[in-house]
């Protein structure tokens, strides 16, 4: 069974994990966010990308969920004494993933080449696509004025009011060889969870993907990334209440309407179900928080049992 997946970075990862244990590696392809990529010390930084690549390698940090195990940050401690800005942490080691990528992005390679090289080279079999060799970047307005997504998560901690969310540079950009075709003709499609807004958002901007996701001959299922009313990490709900979604459930599914065909949410969630019927999606209750290897395991068969169902192309025509 072939799947593709759109994954973000932490919450993506531990589901990604769990489905390639599932499946012969070559049968998944991940989609990746390139919405929240950074320069950083005139470095080419994947973040999204790199958190997936050191999960399907099984070399992510566990406790911090982004960046490689057993890391330090000598580095980084060499840069503040230069007086260099160091809000963004980079480890040791992960640096050479960054200057491997930068080098090879200068030397004329596109951003698709130079992900599957590392994937490659840190032994990941499963597919790994950007979704646009073109720059896209997410960008947040807040009462201050615009700043990058990293300035916002990272430097700001998430902590300032959001305004407004835009993904510059979508419009011009295209998906990535290979995406278009992988979210149209794989078996079962499945939206990680991951963030509506800064994860999955950008990548749906970029023109060719909704319409791609409507015309999949696979069933689209999501996994809610909130729960009982609020993020399991991170800052989707302050950004989804940026959007005028509601925080539960029924927003994931009107951020992903109308090619979202299932949408797996947490047990406690499941008195949305009649809501989202409405929205022409199918609620799934399950156990989806993934604390440990054995849980990613099984919230990935329920993902992967929904190929079974639901397999007619969708009756509505996409809005978008
Ligand atoms: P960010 O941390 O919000 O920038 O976003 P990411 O897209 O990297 O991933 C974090 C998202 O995954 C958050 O929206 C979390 O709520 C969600 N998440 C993290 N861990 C889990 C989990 O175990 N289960 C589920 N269902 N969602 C999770």
């Amino acid at each position: 069974m072939r799947v593709t997946a759109i994954a973000g970075g932490t919450g993506a990862a531990k589901l990604l994990r769990g489905l390639a244990a599932c499946l012969p590696p070559r049968d998944l392809t991940v989609v990746g966010n390139t919405g929240d990529d950074a320069e950083v010390w005139g470095l080419h930084v994947s973040p999204d990308l790199d958190t997936v690549t050191y999960a399907l390698a099984g070399r992510l940090d566990p406790a911090r969920g982004w960046g490689l195990a057993d890391e330090t940050f000598r580095c980084l401690e060499g840069m503040a004494e230069l007086g260099s800005e160091t809000w963004f942490n980079l480890g040791d080691r992960d640096l050479a993933t960054h200057v491997h990528r930068t080098r090879a992005l200068r030397a004329g390679a596109t951003l698709s080449q130079v992900t599957a090289e590392l994937a490659r080279r840190r032994g990941v079999a499963a597919r790994l696509l950007p979704m646009s060799d073109a720059p896209v970047r997410t960008r947040i307005r807040t009462p201050d004025g615009w700043l990058t997504f990293q300035e916002y998560f990272v430097r700001e901690k998430a902590l300032v009011e959001v305004l407004e969310v835009e993904y510059a540079g979508a419009a011009a950009a295209r998906p990535a060889p290979g995406v278009a075709e992988a979210l149209r003709e794989a078996d079962l499609v499945v939206v990680c969870p991951s963030n509506p807004v800064t994860s999955v958002g950008p990548v749906l901007a970029v023109p060719g993907v909704v319409e791609a996701l409507g015309a999949a001959r696979g069933p689209v299922v999501a996994v809610s990334p909130i729960v009982g009313g609020a993020a399991v990490s991170g800052p989707a709900a302050e950004l989804m209440r940026a959007r005028g979604l509601p925080v539960s459930p029924l927003g994931v599914a009107r951020a992903y309407a109308p090619w979202l065909r299932r949408l797996v949410l947490d047990r406690r969630d499941a008195g949305a179900a009649t809501e989202l019927g409405r929205l022409g999606v199918t609620a799934v209750p399950a156990d989806i928080l993934m604390t440990d290897g054995a849980r990613e395991v099984a919230l990935a068969r329920v993902v992967l049992s929904q190929a079974t169902h639901g397999v007619s192309p969708p009756s509505r025509p996409p809005l978008q």
